[in-house]
């Protein structure tokens, strides 16, 4: 596993919180490639892309997750944030169970923007253990997304 894997937990989870019941599920990391399902509904819990965040559901998702949560602070009128899309997209894919990809629309949850100082979109911010660990503001291919992701994990 990784190198520090006396100190960390054998199995870790991220919670995430159904999109069609909103019941929150925690789940395997490992076994989420395994396209697992809500507890509830039953319908699947799509991690191969990103989830959608929001005032509600952001602290919840980045405090409980195990693995780094990787957040792009977005907003629908913003060039250079569709532009990025597909990188994210591809890191959520290429990741998944291994880091958690979200998106947040800066516009509706405001709240939670706020609160993480977002002053120019896009901005990336990579979360461990509930924490900011990494942040870059401004457009990134895939490969600055890959060392957004390092920065955090060596931080
Ligand atoms: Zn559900």
């Amino acid at each position: 596993m990784t190198d520090n894997a006396q100190t960390e937990p054998a199995t870790r989870h991220m919670t995430v919180r159904c999109q069609f019941c909103e019941t929150w599920n925690r789940i395997d990391a490992a076994r989420a490639p395994d396209r697992p399902k809500c507890g509830k509904c039953g319908k699947p819990i799509l991690l191969d892309r990103p989830i959608a965040l929001n005032d509600e559901t952001f602290a919840r998702t980045i405090a409980e997750s195990d693995v780094p949560v990787l957040v792009d602070f977005y907003a629908d009128w913003c060039g250079p944030c569709k532009m990025m899309a597909p990188f994210i997209d591809e890191i959520a894919r290429e990741r998944q169970g291994n880091v958690l990809v979200g998106k947040l629309d800066t516009d509706r949850s405001q709240q939670t923007a706020g609160s993480f100082n977002i002053r120019g979109i896009p901005t990336t911010i990579v979360f461990r253990g509930g924490k900011e660990a990494a942040r870059y503001t401004g457009a990134m291919k895939k490969l600055g997304l890959e060392d957004l992701i390092e920065r955090a994990e060596s931080a």
